[in-house]
């Protein structure tokens, strides 16, 4: 069997007096994909972000196992390398897309890969690439106020895959859009990450993109609900 792609051990997470994590394990196999669901304040974001190494937990341990290389202890890393490893190995999908509204669609999913230090005009090929991929072909110059919800969403599927991302976090991606949008964005979320062998962890409160995922998370009151549901 591979070795899982990412394994939380006993992660704790408080914020003053509430637990926002309680001892929650969880492993992911490369190839995955596994939504988190709950109820609002159960702590799916939190276990989110200390997943991806955006949070660190006050005990517990988050490692992840690059498709090359020596396993990674996330928790362990000091924030610099905990922001690179985010940065080059990570991909993020927001409800909002936190795009940069200055910029055009394409500069901002170049973005992503610039700031690894991949030259501008090949990064701005490959976001071109990945626009065109997730059937943005023409919307290159937009800026984002200038795009749909689900176009937006979709600019920002790209640019968590232009640095060639092996996971992908996604938090309520589809919360902003109507049921036929939040089907396209999930065609692409799932197209973009298992469809190319990688990995996503998306947390919803909608059942129908839940139902779209290999495997379903429940989590309840900062703990893993082990009524584990398989699709
Ligand atoms: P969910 O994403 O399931 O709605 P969260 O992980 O955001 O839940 O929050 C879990 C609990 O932790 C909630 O009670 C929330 O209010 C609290 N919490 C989350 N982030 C913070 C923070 N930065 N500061 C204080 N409390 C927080
Ligand atoms: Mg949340």
């Amino acid at each position: 069997m591979n070795a899982p792609v990412l394994e939380a051990r006993s992660v704790t997470k408080s914020y003053g007096t509430t637990r926002a994590l309680a001892a929650v394990g969880l492993t992911v196999e490369r190839g995955e994909s596994v939504a988190i669901m709950g109820a609002s304040g159960s702590g799916k974001t939190t276990l989110l972000h200390v997943l991806a190494g955006i949070v660190r937990p006050d005990s517990g341990s988050v490692s992840f196992q690059p498709s090359s290389g020596e396993p990674v202890d996330v928790t362990g890393l000091a924030e610099g390398p905990r922001s690179r490893l985010r940065r080059e190995r990570f991909g993020f999908v927001f409800q909002q897309g936190l795009l940069i509204p200055e910029l055009t669609a394409v500069e901002n999913v170049a973005l992503a890969a610039m700031i690894n230090g991949v030259a501008r005009a090949d990064a701005v090929a490959r976001a071109a690439s990945w626009m065109a991929a997730l059937a943005l072909s023409g919307l290159e110059e937009r800026r984002i106020g200038e795009l749909s919800g689900g176009q937006a969403q979709r600019v920002a599927i790209a640019r968590a895959q232009v640095t060639g991302a092996e996971l992908v976090f996604a938090d309520e991606p589809t919360g902003a859009l109507d049921s036929r949008t939040s089907r396209e964005v999930m065609d692409a979320l799932l197209w973009s990450t298992t469809g190319q062998g990688r990995t996503l962890l998306v947390v919803t409160h909608d059942p129908d993109v839940a139902s779209r995922c290999s495997r379903i998370v429940a989590v309840r009151d900062g703990r893993i609900d082990m009524t584990e549901i398989s699709a």
